[in-house]
Protein backbone atom coordinates (compact mmCIF):
# COMPACT_ATOMS: atom_id res chain seq x y z
CA UNK A 1 0.00 0.00 0.00
CA UNK A 2 1.23 3.46 -0.87
CA UNK A 3 1.64 6.60 1.78
CA UNK A 4 -1.20 8.02 1.34
CA UNK A 5 -1.62 11.58 2.24
CA UNK A 6 -5.07 13.51 2.41
CA UNK A 7 -4.62 17.21 3.14
CA UNK A 8 -7.44 19.24 4.62
CA UNK A 9 -6.93 22.91 3.36
CA UNK A 10 -8.52 25.84 1.79
CA UNK A 11 -5.57 25.84 -0.48
CA UNK A 12 -6.11 22.33 -2.21
CA UNK A 13 -4.60 23.76 -5.36
CA UNK A 14 -1.41 23.88 -3.06
CA UNK A 15 -1.02 20.24 -3.47
CA UNK A 16 1.09 18.58 -4.63
CA UNK A 17 3.13 21.90 -5.21
CA UNK A 18 6.63 21.42 -5.00
CA UNK A 19 6.06 17.50 -3.83
CA UNK A 20 5.44 17.23 -7.62
CA UNK A 21 9.09 17.37 -8.48
CA UNK A 22 12.15 15.60 -8.00
CA UNK A 23 12.23 12.85 -5.83
CA UNK A 24 8.94 13.34 -3.92
CA UNK A 25 7.40 13.90 -7.20
CA UNK A 26 8.98 10.38 -9.20
CA UNK A 27 7.54 8.77 -5.95
CA UNK A 28 4.32 10.34 -6.41
CA UNK A 29 4.36 9.41 -9.95
CA UNK A 30 5.51 5.85 -9.17
CA UNK A 31 2.57 5.64 -7.21
CA UNK A 32 4.81 5.06 -3.52
CA UNK A 33 2.76 8.29 -1.94
CA UNK A 34 -0.62 9.61 -3.13
CA UNK A 35 -1.78 13.16 -2.56
CA UNK A 36 -5.30 13.83 -1.89
CA UNK A 37 -6.28 17.54 -1.47
CA UNK A 38 -9.64 18.29 0.58
CA UNK A 39 -11.63 21.61 -0.03
CA UNK A 40 -12.45 22.07 3.46
CA UNK A 41 -14.76 24.96 1.85
CA UNK A 42 -16.71 22.19 0.15
CA UNK A 43 -18.27 21.58 3.93
CA UNK A 44 -19.38 24.65 4.98
CA UNK A 45 -23.25 24.26 5.23
CA UNK A 46 -24.75 28.12 5.04
CA UNK A 47 -25.22 29.96 1.78
CA UNK A 48 -22.14 31.99 1.78
CA UNK A 49 -19.68 28.77 1.87
CA UNK A 50 -18.06 30.38 5.17
CA UNK A 51 -15.40 28.36 7.03
CA UNK A 52 -14.40 30.99 9.58
CA UNK A 53 -15.63 33.30 12.15
CA UNK A 54 -14.84 35.98 14.48
CA UNK A 55 -12.66 34.94 17.93
CA UNK A 56 -15.21 34.40 20.67
CA UNK A 57 -13.63 37.27 23.29
CA UNK A 58 -12.92 39.40 20.90
CA UNK A 59 -9.54 40.05 18.88
CA UNK A 60 -8.25 40.35 15.40
CA UNK A 61 -8.26 38.13 13.07
CA UNK A 62 -10.69 34.43 12.33
CA UNK A 63 -10.94 31.32 13.48
CA UNK A 64 -11.71 28.21 11.43
CA UNK A 65 -15.37 26.49 12.74
CA UNK A 66 -14.90 22.94 14.63
CA UNK A 67 -17.98 22.10 12.59
CA UNK A 68 -17.20 23.09 9.26
CA UNK A 69 -13.71 21.27 9.97
CA UNK A 70 -15.31 18.28 11.49
CA UNK A 71 -17.29 17.64 8.74
CA UNK A 72 -14.53 17.44 6.77
CA UNK A 73 -12.49 15.10 8.75
CA UNK A 74 -15.96 12.68 9.11
CA UNK A 75 -16.27 12.64 5.66
CA UNK A 76 -12.73 11.66 5.13
CA UNK A 77 -12.59 9.56 7.98
CA UNK A 78 -15.85 7.36 6.64
CA UNK A 79 -14.26 6.91 2.90
CA UNK A 80 -12.52 3.72 4.17
CA UNK A 81 -11.43 2.22 6.97
CA UNK A 82 -7.73 3.07 5.65
CA UNK A 83 -8.45 6.38 5.79
CA UNK A 84 -10.17 5.96 9.86
CA UNK A 85 -6.91 4.61 10.64
CA UNK A 86 -4.37 7.30 10.01
CA UNK A 87 -3.29 9.54 12.68
CA UNK A 88 -5.02 12.70 12.00
CA UNK A 89 -2.82 16.10 12.03
CA UNK A 90 -3.09 19.68 12.64
CA UNK A 91 -0.43 22.29 11.73
CA UNK A 92 -0.29 24.44 14.67
CA UNK A 93 2.55 26.40 16.12
CA UNK A 94 0.96 25.47 19.54
CA UNK A 95 1.56 21.98 18.65
CA UNK A 96 4.41 19.83 19.66
CA UNK A 97 7.80 20.25 17.17
CA UNK A 98 8.36 17.89 14.10
CA UNK A 99 10.97 15.76 15.21
CA UNK A 100 12.65 13.14 12.84
CA UNK A 101 12.32 10.35 14.88
CA UNK A 102 8.15 11.44 14.91
CA UNK A 103 8.69 12.00 10.97
CA UNK A 104 10.25 8.28 10.96
CA UNK A 105 6.73 6.92 12.40
CA UNK A 106 4.82 8.65 10.16
CA UNK A 107 6.46 7.36 7.34
CA UNK A 108 6.76 3.40 8.53
CA UNK A 109 2.64 4.07 8.94
CA UNK A 110 -0.35 4.39 6.17
CA UNK A 111 0.34 7.89 5.98
CA UNK A 112 -1.73 10.70 7.29
CA UNK A 113 -4.42 13.16 7.10
CA UNK A 114 -3.12 16.67 7.50
CA UNK A 115 -5.58 19.62 8.82
CA UNK A 116 -3.95 23.15 7.56
CA UNK A 117 -4.87 25.88 9.33
CA UNK A 118 -5.55 29.48 8.04
CA UNK A 119 -5.98 32.75 9.41
CA UNK A 120 -6.01 32.77 13.61
CA UNK A 121 -6.30 29.08 13.35
CA UNK A 122 -8.45 26.21 14.82
CA UNK A 123 -12.05 26.21 17.27
CA UNK A 124 -9.76 24.99 19.84
CA UNK A 125 -12.32 22.14 20.65
CA UNK A 126 -11.62 20.52 17.46
CA UNK A 127 -8.83 19.00 18.59
CA UNK A 128 -10.21 16.91 21.82
CA UNK A 129 -13.54 16.06 19.80
CA UNK A 130 -11.45 14.31 17.09
CA UNK A 131 -8.33 12.81 18.82
CA UNK A 132 -5.82 15.39 16.70
CA UNK A 133 -2.11 15.39 16.95
CA UNK A 134 -0.85 19.30 16.96
CA UNK A 135 2.07 19.45 15.46
CA UNK A 136 4.45 22.26 14.42
CA UNK A 137 7.60 22.89 12.43
CA UNK A 138 8.98 25.45 14.26
CA UNK A 139 8.97 28.30 16.51
CA UNK A 140 7.77 31.21 14.18
CA UNK A 141 4.36 31.82 12.67
CA UNK A 142 3.70 30.93 9.12
CA UNK A 143 0.14 32.38 6.99
CA UNK A 144 -0.92 29.03 6.60
CA UNK A 145 -0.72 25.18 6.98
CA UNK A 146 0.00 24.26 3.60
CA UNK A 147 3.89 24.94 4.11
CA UNK A 148 3.67 23.26 7.01
CA UNK A 149 2.20 20.40 5.77
CA UNK A 150 4.55 20.40 2.64
CA UNK A 151 7.25 20.27 4.80
CA UNK A 152 6.12 17.28 7.19
CA UNK A 153 4.98 15.27 4.19
CA UNK A 154 8.51 15.82 2.11
CA UNK A 155 10.39 14.65 5.46
CA UNK A 156 8.49 11.49 5.63
CA UNK A 157 8.25 11.00 1.82
CA UNK A 158 12.03 10.44 1.59
CA UNK A 159 12.07 7.92 4.17
CA UNK A 160 9.97 5.94 1.66
CA UNK A 161 10.89 2.48 0.64
CA UNK A 162 12.85 2.73 -2.92
CA UNK A 163 12.77 7.14 -2.98
CA UNK A 164 16.28 7.88 -1.99
CA UNK A 165 18.01 4.36 -1.84
CA UNK A 166 20.44 3.48 0.59
CA UNK A 167 22.15 6.79 0.59
CA UNK A 168 20.75 8.65 2.83
CA UNK A 169 18.01 6.29 4.58
CA UNK A 170 21.13 5.27 6.92
CA UNK A 171 22.13 6.26 10.26
CA UNK A 172 24.47 9.26 9.61
CA UNK A 173 21.92 12.45 8.95
CA UNK A 174 21.19 15.20 11.07
CA UNK A 175 18.83 14.04 14.14
CA UNK A 176 19.02 10.29 13.32
CA UNK A 177 21.69 9.61 16.33
CA UNK A 178 20.10 12.92 18.52
CA UNK A 179 23.40 14.70 16.63
CA UNK A 180 23.51 17.37 14.10
CA UNK A 181 25.79 15.36 11.02
CA UNK A 182 29.38 15.59 10.37
CA UNK A 183 30.02 18.74 7.69
CA UNK A 184 30.63 17.33 3.90
CA UNK A 185 33.04 18.62 1.06
CA UNK A 186 33.78 17.64 -2.25
CA UNK A 187 36.12 18.36 -5.24
CA UNK A 188 37.83 20.67 -6.08
CA UNK A 189 40.39 19.97 -3.08
CA UNK A 190 41.56 23.68 -2.78
CA UNK A 191 38.77 26.27 -3.30
CA UNK A 192 39.74 29.85 -2.73
CA UNK A 193 42.72 28.85 -0.53
CA UNK A 194 40.99 26.39 1.69
CA UNK A 195 41.23 22.90 1.77
CA UNK A 196 39.58 19.74 2.32
CA UNK A 197 39.95 18.03 6.26
CA UNK A 198 43.48 16.23 5.01
CA UNK A 199 41.63 13.06 6.77
CA UNK A 200 39.17 12.69 4.52
CA UNK A 201 41.51 12.07 1.68
CA UNK A 202 43.30 9.43 3.96
CA UNK A 203 41.44 6.34 2.54
CA UNK A 204 41.62 5.36 5.86
CA UNK A 205 37.55 4.55 6.81
CA UNK A 206 38.25 4.41 10.59
CA UNK A 207 39.98 7.39 11.15
CA UNK A 208 37.47 8.79 8.25
CA UNK A 209 34.41 7.34 10.68
CA UNK A 210 35.98 8.67 13.80
CA UNK A 211 36.92 12.20 12.81
CA UNK A 212 33.00 12.41 11.39
CA UNK A 213 31.87 11.10 15.19
CA UNK A 214 34.02 13.88 16.38
CA UNK A 215 33.00 16.77 14.49
CA UNK A 216 29.01 15.65 14.78
CA UNK A 217 29.75 15.37 18.70
CA UNK A 218 31.78 19.32 18.72
CA UNK A 219 29.30 20.70 16.22
CA UNK A 220 26.41 19.31 17.97
CA UNK A 221 27.70 21.32 21.13
CA UNK A 222 28.22 24.39 20.16
CA UNK A 223 25.60 24.70 17.42
CA UNK A 224 22.60 23.18 19.37
CA UNK A 225 23.36 22.63 22.93
CA UNK A 226 19.77 21.81 23.71
CA UNK A 227 20.12 18.85 21.32
CA UNK A 228 23.48 18.21 22.69
CA UNK A 229 22.38 18.47 26.28
CA UNK A 230 19.39 15.71 25.34
CA UNK A 231 22.23 13.39 23.90
CA UNK A 232 24.02 13.47 26.98
CA UNK A 233 21.61 12.34 28.94
CA UNK A 234 20.31 9.73 26.78
CA UNK A 235 23.64 7.82 26.57
CA UNK A 236 24.03 4.89 28.31
CA UNK A 237 27.86 4.71 28.01
CA UNK A 238 30.16 6.49 25.31
CA UNK A 239 31.71 3.55 23.43
CA UNK A 240 34.13 6.18 21.35
CA UNK A 241 37.59 6.06 22.33
CA UNK A 242 38.89 7.84 19.44
CA UNK A 243 38.74 11.65 20.71
CA UNK A 244 42.32 12.29 21.60
CA UNK A 245 43.04 11.71 18.31
CA UNK A 246 40.81 13.96 16.61
CA UNK A 247 41.95 17.01 18.37
CA UNK A 248 44.08 18.10 15.52
CA UNK A 249 41.59 18.06 12.46
N1 LIG B 1 -2.77 32.59 15.72
C1 LIG B 1 -1.92 31.45 15.62
C2 LIG B 1 -1.15 31.44 14.30
C3 LIG B 1 -2.00 31.18 13.10
S1 LIG B 1 -1.07 31.10 11.66
C4 LIG B 1 -0.93 31.45 16.75
O1 LIG B 1 -0.43 32.51 17.10
O2 LIG B 1 -0.60 30.36 17.27
C5 LIG B 1 -2.19 30.34 10.55
C6 LIG B 1 -1.99 28.86 10.33
O3 LIG B 1 -0.70 28.63 9.82
C7 LIG B 1 -2.09 27.98 11.56
O4 LIG B 1 -3.42 27.64 11.84
C8 LIG B 1 -1.28 26.78 11.16
O5 LIG B 1 -2.05 25.85 10.41
C9 LIG B 1 -0.23 27.36 10.26
N2 LIG B 1 1.06 27.57 10.94
C10 LIG B 1 1.63 28.75 11.23
N3 LIG B 1 2.82 28.57 11.84
C11 LIG B 1 3.01 27.25 11.94
C12 LIG B 1 4.06 26.45 12.50
N4 LIG B 1 5.12 26.99 13.07
N5 LIG B 1 3.92 25.11 12.43
C13 LIG B 1 2.82 24.54 11.87
N6 LIG B 1 1.81 25.25 11.34
C14 LIG B 1 1.90 26.59 11.37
Amino acid sequence: MPFAATILTLYPEMFPGPLGTSLAGRALNEGRWTCDPVQIRDFATDKHRSVDDTPAGGGAGMVLRADVVAAAIDAVAGASESNASRPLLAMTPRGRPLTQARVRELAAGPGVTILCGRFEGFDERLFAARAVEEVSIGDYVLSGGEMAALVLLDACIRLLPGVMGAASSGDDESFESGLLEYPHYTRPYEWEGRTIPEVLRSGDHARIAAWRQHRAEVDTRSRRPDLWERHEDARVQSPSGARNEMEDD
